[in-house]
């Protein structure tokens, strides 16, 4: 086979089989396909599009440039869930501890954050102690232990999708449906659940701004984890404005350990009912989706959710105290403030401005492998369709450096959008996608 007339045979539109993805795969990964093809194939996909079963092979085909991890000594259908990426969205964190306290085990890898979005590990880093590197076997035990871990994924988890991922991320072919597909689905799938949950965002801060594109989207990741063998449900959500108030690493630990004191923002905590609810559902602690919802409030409110937090962070070697004393979390030198310059309603925050101002005061990383301040962040004061005096506060910043402060705040401060009339607000959950069908927004 040579790898020039595969690409060819993309770039006219035409189909590529199991046996040509195998190969394009593994001696991608194996290094014998360069780069510089690889691109041209990527750019190829990303304007010719793949068809369902050429998605399947692909996935397939990542997945076996690894390991798959084996869970079956966990007892219980085992669930995961997966977000496409948002800014300030803590829902890991707290939504882990509820689905276990439900019964429901909870073995999760999660990332690190990459550009504007933030990541599950590095918030759990903010935690003295918390150790996000297990070896399989003691991630396992602390799952049959405790009911739930999450940890960094293993360097095998398809490591042909950490290369290809990272060439996209060079050559403008990120936002492509069937490479996006591909490299979830083979990470989701070789990391061993039964079952999986899928947080597809829509809005300014996603991959997927556009509603029908984060859809459609959803949809083939359901039928590709159907297809595989794995129950998969999806939802759509809303991510036009940042969840919760606090954006940046230790903040979002503190708000996620507000929500599991039965606090905490109401879009992240409605978030996390449903997604757990679904979860739950899969997983086989209830009989339908209101019944998990029910379950998982009375689970807040009893404060099992917050102790199992604890013992999640004692497993893993962190300090559980934290959780009663959040103040001991990191926290920046100084904080300033933006104020709004004229009254109204806050009629939209740009949640990949606000992303990438966190990235500015060092939240995040620009690129991979860059050192982040775990301690600095935004709290928003101001949510979409908030009433706002001149001079009233919108968002506190917490910085240890003021080098780029300046420009931090100014792209905080155009991120809002102030108008005279109080917006319409679109739901948080605009689409349910599972094999009984598409449920929209809406719609009966
Ligand atoms: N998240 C991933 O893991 N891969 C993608 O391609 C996009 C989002
Ligand atoms: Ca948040």
């Amino acid at each position: 086979m040579r790898f020039c007339d595969l690409i060819i045979k993309k770039r006219n539109g035409l189909k590529l089989d199991q046996k040509e993805i195998d190969y394009a795969i593994k001696e991608f990964d194996e290094s014998i396909i360069p780069d510089y093809q690889m691109s041209a194939m990527l750019m190829a996909i990303y304007f010719q599009g793949m068809d369902i079963n050429e998605i399947k092979y692909l996935t397939m085909a990542m997945v076996n440039s690894g390991k798959t991890i084996d869970l079956s000594s966990i007892s219980g259908i085992k669930v995961d869930k997966h977000s496409t990426g948002g800014v300030g969205d803590t829902t890991t964190l707290a939504l882990a501890p509820m689905v276990a306290a439900a019964g429901v085990p909870v073995a999760k890898m999660s990332g690190r954050g990459l550009g504007h979005t933030g990541g599950t590990i590095d918030k759990l880093e903010s935690i003295e102690g918390f150790k996000t590197k297990l070896s399989l076997n003691k991630f396992i035990n602390v799952v049959k232990k405790v009911g739930g871990s999450i940890i960094s994924p293993t360097s095998d988890l398809a490591p042909a999708d950490k290369k290809l991922y990272a060439l996209r991320d060079v050559t403008g072919t990120i936002d492509s449906i069937p490479l996006i597909v591909g490299s979830i689905m083979s990470k989701k799938l070789a990391a061993g659940a039964d079952a999986i949950v899928l947080d597809v965002t829509t809005g300014s801060g996603a991959f997927m701004q556009e509603y029908k594109d984060a859809l459609k989207l959803g949809k083939i990741m359901v039928d590709i984890g159907l297809e595989l063998g794995k129950e998969t449900v999806a939802v759509i959500s809303n991510m036009d404005e940042p969840l919760g108030f606090a954006i940046g690493n230790s903040l979002e630990v503190k708000e996620a350990i507000e929500v599991l004191k039965n606090r905490g923002p109401e879009d992240l905590r409605d978030l996390c009912l449903v997604l757990g609810a679904h979860m739950l559902k899969l997983g086989g602690a209830i009989r339908n989706y209101e019944e998990g919802k029910n379950r998982l409030e009375k689970i807040l409110k009893e404060g099992t959710a917050f102790d199992k937090f604890k013992e999640m962070i004692t497993a893993q070697g962190g300090n559980p105290e934290i959780a009663d004393k959040p103040e001991l979390l990191p926290l920046a030198k100084h904080c300033n403030k933006i104020k709004a310059d004229i009254s109204g309603y806050i009629q939209k925050i740009d949640s990949r401005l606000i992303g990438e101002s966190a990235m500015l005061l060092g939240a995040g990383r620009e690129k991979k492998g860059s050192e982040i301040d775990l301690s600095v962040g935004i709290i928003l004061k101001k949510k979409v369709g908030n009433k706002v005096n001149i001079n009233e506060d919108l968002a506190e910043v917490y910085y240890n450096n003021s080098e780029k402060l300046k420009e931090a705040k100014k792209k905080l401060l155009s991120s809002f959008v102030i108008g005279n009339k109080k917006p319409q607000k679109l739901p948080l959950i605009l689409a349910t996608i599972s094999k009984e069908g598409i449920k929209e927004w809406g719609t009966a």
